[in-house]
């Protein structure tokens, strides 16, 4: 038998050693999930002895960790925007990047006096949609993956929050189930890393997030420039496009728009936490 404090001390160490990220965040954090406690709790009980059956529990997800799996995998949710998400090894994890995303949208929608109905195509989890649906109450909006099993998460996702009433969740690729002129916002955070770029990740998302959220062709923008075109179909006159991208895309879809027929109004670049640009929003032009 050994104390809370003495088992984590050791695992942080060893997860340090195994070059792991956040050693001690993770060994605190993974031992209160096996513990059932928050890790406060844990923290204030670093003299009490772990009883033999959660010292196998915390060991079974430690070593996971150990193996670099991601901390939000292994603990099955992630926070964003301030709201609790159930997540799954079939959806990317939520980036706090992806949050700018919904105060760009609030900026152009929270004055918006009659109801609108969006879309949040690339859903996976569920994140952007459901978070805008709950800070615009007078939205109706629709989820969409082209995975089954990221909208079965997402679905999860709709309850947890209370939005089946104005929320539902269908399957698509990107936008090609949509009707025309049927949608007030398209907002997405589509799959953008140019295939070539695989080696240079992070091992814990290389191998462990779902590649077909990760990567678009060659330059990683397939799935914005077919989006864009899309919108050009599903959006009603004067709507708006908001999309997450990486970085220098916004500014080369920019300069595709300036040489597009028009089609486009009212182009914006916002830049993420860190001050890089990452978002695009666009307006269809008023004929
Ligand atoms: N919309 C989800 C997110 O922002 C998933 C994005 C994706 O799968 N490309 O986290």
């Amino acid at each position: 038998m050994q104390t809370i404090g003495r088992f984590i001390r050791h695992w942080s160490s060893s997860l340090e050693h195994a070059g792991v990220d956040a050693p001690r965040l993770s060994a605190e954090v993974l031992t209160a999930k096996a513990l059932g406690l928050t890790r406060l709790e844990v923290l204030l009980r670093q003299q009490c002895m772990l009883e033999s059956c959660a010292l196998q529990k915390a060991e079974a997800l430690l070593r996971r960790r150990g193996k670099n799996e991601p901390l939000a995998y292994i603990l099955q949710e992630k926070e964003f925007y301030g709201l609790v998400f159930q997540i799954s090894r079939d959806v990317l994890i939520p980036r706090p990047e992806t949050e700018q995303v919904i105060e760009v949208a609030k900026g152009y929608f929270s004055a918006h006096k009659t109801p609108f109905v969006f879309a949040d195509v690339c859903t996976g989890s569920g994140v952007i949609g459901i978070t805008l649906a709950s800070v615009l109450p007078g939205s109706c909006g629709i989820l969409s993956d082209i995975s089954e099993k990221a909208l079965a998460v997402a679905r999860q996702n709709v309850r947890r929050h209370g939005l089946e009433n104005r929320v539902q969740c269908v399957r698509s690729d990107l936008a090609s189930a949509f009707g025309p002129d049927s949608l007030d916002l398209l907002v997405a955070n589509p799959p953008y890393i140019a295939e070539q770029e695989l080696a240079s990740l992070d091992a814990g998302v290389r191998e462990y997030e779902p590649h077909q959220a990760l990567f678009s062709g060659e330059k990683g923008l397939q799935a914005a420039e077919t989006l864009m075109s899309q919108a050009q179909r599903v959006l009603k006159n004067g709507a708006r496009l908001i999309l997450e991208l990486g970085l220098d895309q916004p500014a080369r879809l920019q300069r595709g728009l300036a040489a597009g027929a028009g089609l486009w109004e009212d182009a914006a670049v916002f830049q993420d936490l860190s001050h890089r640009d990452r978002i695009l929003a666009i307006k269809k032009t008023v004929f």
